[in-house]
């Protein structure tokens, strides 16, 4: 018999029933720290107290308008972000898919608009992840995400992983824009050097075509700049994001260039839910803290105490662990000779949350509030199993 929820995901037997800041607790009063933020969504861990705050406040209000009305914390909420960025504007969403369907959207009114109906098509990096949706997994072009639910709508074009020539070679005059994850993060955690970053903003300028960044789980200060493009001092002309912009709490964005945008005139897109006075009041919040003096320098202090960690790690535990990746608090060990899904069980019964990724790692992606003892912790957690593992053989 179907489960009452539909049986899409591999479910753990926990069950959380509180948490706060770093630290989850399960029905058994079980405690763990999460160096998984939710997947990357509670960028100020669990519960904080000014989020908590914002959102109360908030719900005693006004939860929802039409987006037919002014939203003046919608306003404020945008202008911030767009402070910080090369983005002029942007449209308000609840997810990271929608706001990739947004972008790509934006990509073919963009060139349908400049009187180029045909340059419709984008190219993409393999092992990205750009959401659940038929544009979404089309983009993305994993086999195992597409079968069954062909036909996917047409338009991507897939080359490998940092291969500019293919990427050179694949942009012909029905290329409208390339669309990549500046650090892949289901892939497995693999940051596009910043060179390439830059090749790709060369390119599109020489083609006039756009540069559309999912910065949904590399973004919202995760590696330290608000948003991971930003390392290699290029301007996007689209960027989409998600997960940690909302604390928690539904909400994506996709921001722009007047220019990238100016086909998105009344009545070419829309949400019901999108960018509404709660999540608004939510987003307020989190940017509050990720915008105090230091905030982001701290996430880079944090990112640099853990990539070194790692590869300490790493230093005594050669024949488990190949490679440490990523940037910021974005980070993934590479351990090919042991089951990564059941790594992160394991680690998961000595009380730390983890998750895998593709390409063979196991991925942390922290809270930004994580502090030295947070990571000594736990890479004291790493350490137990990684000796358990050595000594015993690998979890299964
Ligand atoms: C999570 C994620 C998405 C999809 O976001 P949802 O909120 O699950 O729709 C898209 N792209 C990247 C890079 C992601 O990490």
């Amino acid at each position: 018999m179907i489960t009452p929820l539909m049986p899409t995901y591999a479910r753990l037997p926990i069950a959380f029933e509180r948490a706060e800041g770093m630290y989850m607790y399960d029905t058994n009063g079980k405690k763990y720290m999460d160096f998984y933020s939710g997947i990357g969504v509670m960028a100020l861990g669990h519960c904080h107290p000014h989020v908590v705050d914002a959102l109360c406040d908030q719900a005693k209000k006004l939860w929802h308008t039409a987006n037919t009305y002014q939203i003046p914390l919608g306003e404020k909420l945008a202008s911030r972000i767009i402070d910080k960025c090369n983005a002029d504007t942007v449209f308000f969403t609840n997810s990271g898919a929608e706001a990739i369907e947004c972008a790509i959207k934006m990509v073919r009114k963009y060139h349908h608009d400049k009187g180029n109906p045909g340059k419709y098509r984008i190219v993409t990096m393999a092992t990205a992840f750009h959401g659940r949706t038929l544009a979404g997994i089309a983009a993305a072009g994993q086999e195992k995400m597409i079968t069954g639910f062909e036909p996917v709508p047409k338009g991507f074009d897939l080359v490998p992983f940092n291969d500019m020539e293919a990427l050179r070679s694949a942009i012909t005059e029905e290329t409208g824009a390339i669309m990549v994850e500046p650090v892949q993060g289901e892939g497995g955690i693999k940051p596009i050097p910043l060179e390439t970053l830059q090749e790709m903003r060369k390119i599109c300028d020489e083609k006039g075509i756009l540069l559309v960044f999912d910065e949904i789980q590399c973004g919202m200060g995760r590696t330290g700049k608000l948003f991971a493009y930003q390392w290699a001092d290029i301007d996007a002309d689209i960027i989409a994001s998600a997960k940690g912009i909302g604390g928690g709490f539904p909400l994506g964005a996709c921001f722009a260039t007047e220019d990238a945008a100016s086909g998105m005139i009344v009545g070419t897109h829309g949400s019901t839910y999108g960018g509404n006075p709660l999540a608004m009041a939510v987003g307020n919040a989190v940017m509050d803290i990720l915008l105090e003096d230091g905030f982001l320098e701290h996430v880079q202090k944090m990112g640099d105490m853990l990539g070194g960690r790692l590869a300490g790690l790493q230093q005594r535990f050669p024949e488990i662990i190949t490679e440490v990746r990523g940037k910021g608090l974005m980070r993934g060990l590479r351990m090919p000779d042991i089951p990564t899904k059941a790594a992160t069980v394991d680690l998961i019964n000595r009380g730390l949350i983890t998750a895998v990724a593709g390409d063979m790692v196991v991925r942390m992606l922290p809270p930004l509030i994580v502090n030295e003892d947070d990571i000594e912790y736990a890479i004291g957690k790493w350490e137990e199993a990684l000796t358990d593992w050595s000594e015993n053989g690998a979890p299964v």
